[in-house]
């Protein structure tokens, strides 16, 4: 070890990327790097991307050109700053990011950040290291564990990562081509980061994965598990108190994981459950492999199991092909479910899917429209489900400080923000709280007994 040196890792992009970065930065402590917030004053500065987005790349770049500056301004102080991107963009455009932008020393694809140390070593000694293969080698094994310090630091939430990558190759959707074949953590070394986790005061952990429940990962019997007996031991787990999982597939909510919500108190009755359009025609054409039918069985099976899930999606307005007799049936369906929220964006094609290829592209001016009059639809609905908790007492988790003195956040086993007065000695614990009102995205409460659970930092 060479003493202490600074990292700064930029997160774009999903849950999946955030947990990356964390990991990434536990992988290199060993070798002295230590996390800073900005980049004016980094050794290593990762830029974790996301493919997602429209013209995704084209933003790295763009990021990049100021990162140029950084390092010039480092130079200048005789300081050698070296700079990396990772994540989805890194996979995909491999050696096209060093030949586009020479300031960059290290592209390291989503499979590779266990190299990390190796690679930023050899970074520095020889310039431009482009490692994007698809290892035979489980990174899971090989990532270094957070120190206690950082959990507790992190707050008394926390992402898992227990599955990657994607079978399913939705014709709109780069996954299967950025992460790869679908593959599942080992039970043990998941069990093994939870308890970890819970030890350092974590209450709450949401197991994340691209496909999650198809999660499919060797057990301790040698036979593959499936999520739901992987929730069942995790909810065994001392101090553990809350567990999610995102984002399912609705071909993949077997019955014995719907059971698991009705038979597991610790797996709180929240799920976001894709269904991208309500049309069966666009369904097909997007490679969903199920129909509206199909996904509403899903729906009625999750809401005998537990009567009060609350339920969110992914919709994409404006695929080829899209009629407006196609989106009246997405309008419909959102009216039907009641969803307590959803993510909405306008379809834009990614080059290497089959839908950037299809004919009847819709034009932007329709998707521009079509996306605000089914944002008005998912407000109205999340507006409706917000309202009628007001009067009702729940466990809140409380999770960090408010904006204002005095003030904590936590959320609802519906994960709604909630904010209520109270002490910063009680984040980390579960308290009952009853609604006294809401504004457009929080829920504000009070709390109607002190907790019984002593707060995760005491
Ligand atoms: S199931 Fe999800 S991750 Fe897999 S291809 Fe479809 S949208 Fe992408």
């Amino acid at each position: 070890m060479t003493g202490l040196r600074k990292l700064f890792v930029k997160s774009f992009g999903c849950q999946m990327n955030v947990y990356d970065s964390q990991r990434m930065a536990d992988t290199l402590a060993p070798e002295g790097y230590v996390e800073t917030s900005t980049g004016e004053d980094a050794d290593l500065i990762i830029l974790n991307t996301c493919h997602i987005r429209e013209k995704a790349a084209e933003k790295v770049y763009s990021e990049l050109g100021r990162m140029r500056r950084l390092k010039e301004a480092a130079a200048a102080d005789g300081r050698k700053l070296l700079i990396a991107v990772a994540g989805c963009v890194a996979q995909a455009e491999g050696e096209e990011i060093v030949r586009r932008a020479p300031t960059v020393d290290l592209v390291v694809g989503s499979q590779n950040y266990h190299r990390l140390p190796a690679l930023v070593a050899r970074a520095q000694r020889d310039g431009h290291v482009v490692d994007t293969e698809f290892p035979l080698d489980d990174k899971f094994e090989h990532l270094a564990a957070p120190a206690a310090a950082a959990t507790r630091a992190r707050g008394v939430t926390a992402f898992v990562t227990v599955q990657e990558g994607c079978d399913k190759f939705c014709t709109f959707c780069v996954v299967p081509y950025t992460r790869g074949a679908e593959t599942s953590r080992r039970v043990d070394t998941i069990m093994a980061e939870a308890e970890r986790l819970a030890d350092a005061g974590v209450r709450e952990i949401t197991l994340i994965g691209q496909n999650v429940n198809a999660y499919h990962g060797a057990g301790p019997d040698g036979r593959p598990w499936s999520l739901a007996c992987l929730l069942e031991q995790l909810a065994q787990i001392r101090g553990l108190e809350r567990l999610r999982y995102t984002t399912s597939h609705p071909l993949d909510m077997g019955d014995d994981l719907i059971a698991m919500h009705r038979d597991l108190p610790a797996l709180m009755p929240q799920l976001h459950l894709p269904v991208q359009s309500g049309s069966d025609r666009i369904l097909a054409a997007m490679n969903r492999r199920h129909t509206r039918a199909d996904y509403m069985d899903v729906v009625c099976r999750l809401l005998e199991a537990r009567s009060d899930m609350a339920l969110t999606s992914d919709f994409i307005v404006g695929f080829p092909g899209e009629t407006e007799e196609d989106f009246a049936a997405t309008l419909r369906l959102v009216g039907e479910i009641g969803y307590s929220g959803a993510f909405s964006f306008k379809y834009s094609p990614r080059p290497g899917t089959r839908g950037a290829e299809m004919g009847e592209q819709v034009d932007e001016a329709t998707k521009t429209d079509r996306l605000h009059r089914l944002q008005h639809e998912i407000d109205r609905n999340r507006a409706t489900f917000n309202r009628r908790c007001v009067g009702r007492t729940f466990p809140v988790l409380l999770e960090r400080p408010g904006r204002h003195a005095g003030q904590i956040v936590g959320r609802s086993p519906y994960l709604q923000p909630v904010q209520i007065e109270a002490p910063t000695s009680l984040i980390g614990a579960i308290a009952a709280v009853t609604i006294a009102e809401v504004a457009s995205n929080s829920l504000f409460g009070t709390l109607k007994r002190e907790p019984a659970l002593a707060g995760a930092g005491a």
